[in-house]
């Protein structure tokens, strides 16, 4: 089976899957999920991607379908089934499916769906070349900690960017860099490390955790504050991280160059050190 598919405890193909029109992930966004990717065939950073899953469900109220255990045989049986040399595994789990009405019943049985589809990685050119982004408007919720399948913010600001012709949306809330509409910003000033806090307006990255740990290793001082767009535009170095984006040099903002105008020797050696983790 390639493309594999996963509902409630079943595995099928992933053309085959479907779900009730009266999902309340269809019908509301009314649910969470993970993306975790595959390094040498394995699930990277696992044990991170589903305790912020357990963490998302218990800040909507909701009930976590599997232990963490029953999560890790499901998706080492998703790669084995698809079998794939590197794979994308999307986990997501939503309140369920009822007749329509915002309020839910408790007793709901959740709907759990997982894709394994095969991963491309990053093109190498583009993580040499670095890539280009463009500010906007942080217009999402108050909760971008909880990692809510509710994306149309980020589905609106990707897709701006997109028709731009660059890659990521940096986003900006209240004059403060929060982070990109698919990743997390960090900014090097001064030879630190500079990224929004964790807490609130923010998705805590599993990457981000990494790169800061690493930087960290690498003597490099990290300040976890916001930055004004200014600061943004005036940096040495610009990076994205994310699990599908890893590290990755922005170049360019707003079209104005960043920096020397190519990726910087902070965001290199954290990339490096970056794929040394990964095998
Ligand atoms: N911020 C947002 C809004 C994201 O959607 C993502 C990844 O999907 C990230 C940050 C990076 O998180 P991670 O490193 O856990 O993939």
């Amino acid at each position: 089976m390639p493309e594999t598919a996963f509902i409630n405890g079943r595995f099928l193909p992933l053309a085959d899957a479907t779900v009730s029109v009266e999902d309340r992930g269809f019908q509301f966004g009314d649910g969470i999920y993970e993306v975790i990717r595959t390094y040498g065939g394995r699930p990277f950073k696992l044990e991170s991607h589903l305790a912020r899953l357990e963490r998302s469900a218990q800040a909507i109220g909701l009930r976590q379908p599997y232990t963490r255990e029953r999560w890790a045989q499901y998706i080492l049986e998703g790669l084995r089934l698809a079998a794939f040399p590197e794979a994308k595994i999307y986990l997501q789990v939503t309140r369920g499916a009822a007749p329509r009405d915002h309020a839910y019943a408790q007793e709901l049985e959740p709907t759990v769906v997982m894709t394994v589809r095969d991963l491309r990685p990053p093109n190498p050119t583009v993580q040499a070349a670095g890539v280009q982004a463009m500010t906007m408007e942080d217009i999402r919720w108050g909760r971008c900690d909880i990692k809510s399948v509710n994306l149309l913010a980020n589905v609106l600001a990707r897709q701006q960017a997109t028709r731009a012709g660059v890659f990521e949306a940096i986003l900006i809330r209240e004059g403060r860099v929060t982070e990109g509409s698919v990743s997390n910003v960090m900014v090097v000033h001064n030879g630190i490390l500079v990224t929004a806090p964790e807490g609130a307006h923010i998705l805590s990255g599993v990457t981000r955790g990494i790169v800061l740990d690493l930087a960290r290793q690498e003597g490099i001082s990290v300040q976890e504050r916001y930055c004004s767009r200014q600061e943004l535009m005036e940096a040495a170095e610009v990076f994205l991280t994310g699990t599908t984006v890893e590290v990755l040099g922005v170049v360019r903002i707003d079209g104005q160059p960043i920096g020397s105008g190519a990726p910087g020797p902070v965001t290199r050696s954290l990339a490096k050190r970056f794929h040394e983790q990964t095998g």
